[in-house]
């Protein structure tokens, strides 16, 4: 399998080296030639998938799915047994266990990982990745990354154990939840950095993307990324749609909670690839540019307003590139200019034949602002005395308002459950009155001493400390 850029200028490479390099050289997003279909490995023989699906490990049927996408780069064997190892960070036995909490509503939970977030699942994999990949080849990289408040930490999980590998994230000062700060300032491992940024989380991002385009910067440092542009995540992120409708065994509708759309756009691919999900409903907060997508075909960018649900608190949503090129026929020059024209006038429009084609029946886009998550966590406690974070309250929100409008109401709705509702406990206690637990292996979280810098929303000063942290 090779892989292409969104904006076409940059060379065809192999999952090892996308993998490595993050973001194109071009600007553009890498994506593969072409989506396989599911059952056909590297090899073109079919794999267990199918057959042995009720036995098979979460980690067996990750590494048969996602075969396909690593081609003949890591053997077979070897990949699995990175998946096994990236999988057995999970407290729970099944990692993406599905829960029905009333008649044809479901919760896919993704937060059985150490940091809570269903990010775990694409960096648990990535950091085994980056160790098996830089272990062989003999080199090291400097990871460098925006973070909404989740990234960071589950990266930070993902490769702190990796000999090759510098880590720096940027988050945007007092815009993360303290658990989510905590989870990257407590951490012991000398070769990660948190940097709090003072500006937004698009500024961290703007940052991040302007010492990719450096390419000197970026040669000097041996820069890498795990930020969801990074093909990796999202092809992690295919598993688990595969296994839910497995589990479910009938199509269904997923409602993801989005922000930089990288876990709907996995969902995308999974049904590109032949599995029975019948749609999407695409969940925002107040930062709604995608909602006002669907509704408009028009993206008009806004100011980010700060929510309940920080981790979607984006308004560029840097993943829908790779559907936005499948829109262009793959036609890279047109998906740059589009993109370029976007950065200068704050509008991207899709034309009607694209939309009907890529969209219609396919997405939905609904809101849902702060007082409808507060009242859906509410409700969901009071009818099934289940605690939900407020991000999955706004992908449930979205679900519900969704069911028998869009879809029929007997079409079952699996909602991600995006993070674990101890991740964010005052937004919790102040729906439901109830404080979740944190669970025992961050027990003492709240009291561990914090290390971290603060830099204003200057490339300069921010590679400077980038490069100062090479080890
Ligand atoms: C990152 C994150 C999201 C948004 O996911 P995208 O892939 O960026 O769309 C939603 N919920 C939580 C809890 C997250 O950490």
């Amino acid at each position: 399998m090779q892989y292409i850029s969104t904006r076409g200028q940059a060379p065809k490479i192999g999952f090892c080296d996308v993998l490595l390099a993050g973001l194109a050289r071009d600007g553009g997003l890498y994506v593969p030639e072409t989506w396989p279909k599911l059952g056909e490995s590297a090899g073109g023989a079919a794999v267990g998938s199918a057959k042995n699906s009720a036995v098979a490990s979460y980690a067996q049927k990750a590494a048969s799915i996602m075969s396909p996408f690593v081609g003949a780069e890591i053997d077979q064997q070897v990949f699995e047994k990175l998946c096994t190892d990236a999988y057995s960070t999970f407290r729970h036995p099944e990692v993406a266990p599905l829960v029905e909490i009333g008649p044809n509503e479901y919760l896919l939970e993704l937060f059985h990982g150490p940091t809570l977030a269903f990010k775990d699942v694409a960096l648990q994999l990535v950091g085994k990745l980056f160790d098996h990949v830089l272990t062989q080849r003999n080199e090291r990289v400097m990871i460098v990354g925006a973070t909404s408040g989740d990234t960071g930490g589950a990266a930070f999980d993902g490769v702190a154990s990796c000999r090759n590998v510098d880590i720096v994230m940027l988050y945007p000062s007092n815009r993360v939840s303290d658990v989510q700060r905590r989870q990257m300032t407590t951490l012991t491992a000398p070769n990660v950095h948190a940097v709090a940024v003072d500006g937004t989380f698009d500024d961290c991002q703007d940052l991040v993307k302007a010492m990719f385009n450096d390419q000197k910067f970026r040669d000097a440092n041996q820069l890498s990324a795990v930020n969801s542009i990074n093909w990796v995540r999202v092809m992690a992120q295919v598993v688990y749609y595969v296994t839910a409708i497995e589990k479910l065994g009938r199509t269904a509708v997923f409602s993801v909670p989005t922000g930089n759309f990288g876990n709907v756009l996995a969902g995308w691919i999974a049904k590109q690839m032949g599995a029975q999900i019948e749609g999407f409903v695409v969940a925002s907060n107040t930062n709604d540019i995608l909602t006002r997508f669907f509704e408009s075909k028009q993206m008009v960018a806004n100011v980010v307003v700060p929510t309940l649900s920080p981790s979607m608190d984006i308004q560029v949503s840097s993943n829908f590139e790779r559907l936005l090129f499948e829109t262009n026929n793959r036609d890279g020059a047109e998906t740059a200019k589009q993109l370029t024209d976007f950065r200068a006038t704050g509008k991207l429009d899709v034309v009607a034949s694209a939309y009907r084609k890529w969209f219609e029946g396919v997405f939905v886009g609904r809101r849902c602002n702060d007082e409808q998550t507060l009242v859906t966590m509410q409700d969901v406690y009071k009818q099934s005395a289940i605690l939900i974070d407020p991000h999955t309250a706004v992908g449930l929100s979205a679900a519900r308002q969704s069911a028998g409008v869009d879809y029929p109401k007997e079409m079952p709705m699996i909602t991600l459950a995006t993070a674990h509702p101890a991740k964010f406990p005052d937004a919790v206690r102040r729906a439901t009155g109830q404080t979740p637990m944190l669970p025992e292996h961050l027990a003492d979280l709240m009291s561990r001493p914090e290390r971290s810098v603060s830099l204003p929303n200057d490339l300069g000063a921010v590679q400077a400390f980038v490069a100062s942290c090479r080890g």
